[in-house]
């Protein structure tokens, strides 16, 4: 938010999107000092009388008591918690405390860093305050490594959440996933196709003047042609040949994973003979020869196969870290004793 005028507008723009909730960003968290930091108190007004007019529910980000006091004195609907408090154990507790005996939606980011039980430590918090609407927002994570990403997703970190608290709505903020406007639309289709239950957008009437976050800020009419093109799908399989065929389907890949799991285990049992014999010779485990050449070797297959040169690295870090391990459990076994061994005395 920047201007009680600019407010009016977008609210005006946005209403006529049928969106569900109005959010705006009044204290911002930035990383550096002079940045802009949000116009502050009198935005809350702004935004409720913006709200009111176009019968829209509003939200701000909440990052202190002081913060929770003010939005509730001007009746803002929802609050959010950022990705930078969430990683802070205190101040979420603070807010909680704050929040005692008031009924109001809170929906929680999770945490800059990928630690999934820092985000479910603040729902914890915030659930124990008493507040029974309660909504995680993904919002990606920071990595150092410059990636495509401004905060790479981790799917699999908000799939564990929702597998371990499947009735927890669970919301998806593209916009700080992706930093620049041309990944959004894909992200925002992952995240329904992953069975969210919503989108957090963040959209300015000329992106190109926003005040913070401008690459990533989408036009009304941007935002409008998104949603248009955003396909939602049903979880729940009513078809019943469509079941057979997918439980068929669902078949083949228990084979394969079953499949995959023996040859990886085989690998290893191999790896662990190699282990024996460099101990026997005296020789590093690490070969870095043979570890480029793995690598150069499997990612031209894996790309012919239609594999991604990412997926590819991964999964042979991976391999090769388990690989190293169990050389060098290998290499550090200590020989049995003589007396011990079973067949020390026939030998
Ligand atoms: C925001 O939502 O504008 C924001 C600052 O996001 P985050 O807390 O995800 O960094
Ligand atoms: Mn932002």
């Amino acid at each position: 938010m920047e201007s009680e005028k600019q407010v009016h507008e977008i609210a005006g723009e946005l209403a006529k999107l049928n969106v569900h909730l109005l959010r705006g960003g009044i204290w911002k968290p930035r990383s550096r000092p002079g940045s802009f930091q949000g116009i502050g108190n009198e935005g809350l007004r702004w935004l409720k009388e913006a709200g009111l007019q176009n019968k829209l529910p509003v939200t701000v980000e909440v990052a202190s008591p002081k913060h929770v006091e003010e939005a509730l004195s001007e009746k803002i609907d929802v609050l959010w918690i950022g990705a930078r408090t969430t990683v802070n154990p205190f101040l979420v507790q603070e807010i909680a405390e704050a929040l005692k005996g008031v009924d109001i939606p809170v929906m929680i980011k999770n945490p800059i860093n990928p630690e999934l039980e820092l985000w479910i430590g603040a729902i914890e918090r915030i659930d124990k305050a008493g507040i029974q609407r309660i909504a995680a927002i993904h919002r990606g994570f920071s990595t150092y490594e410059k990636t495509k990403y401004r905060n790479v997703p981790n799917w699999q970190i908000p799939i564990e959440l929702k597998r371990r608290y499947p009735s927890l709505p669970l919301i998806c903020d593209p916009s700080h996933i992706c930093g620049t406007r041309n990944l959004i639309s894909t992200v925002a289709q992952t995240a329904l196709d992953l069975n969210y239950d919503g989108l957090m957008i963040e959209s300015h009437a000329h992106p190109e003047k926003a005040l913070s976050d401008s690459q990533q800020q989408l036009t009304p009419a941007a935002l409008k042609e998104l949603l248009e093109n955003l396909v939602v799908r049903s979880a729940v399989i009513e078809d019943v040949i469509f079941r057979n065929m997918l439980e068929e389907l669902r078949e083949k890949i228990d084979v394969l994973d079953k499949d995959i799991l023996n040859r990886i285990s085989k690998r290893m049992e191999v790896a662990r003979e190699i282990g024996k014999y460099k101990k026997e010779n005296n020789i590093t485990i690490l070969q870095v020869q043979r570890w480029n050449e793995i690598l150069r070797t499997r990612l031209q297959f894996g790309i012919d196969h239609e594999l991604t040169r990412e997926f590819i690295l991964k999964m042979y870090e991976l391999i090769h870290d388990e690989s190293i391990l169990q050389q060098t459990q290998m290499m550090n076994k200590k020989p049995v004793p003589s007396s011990q061994s079973p067949v020390s005395s026939k030998e």
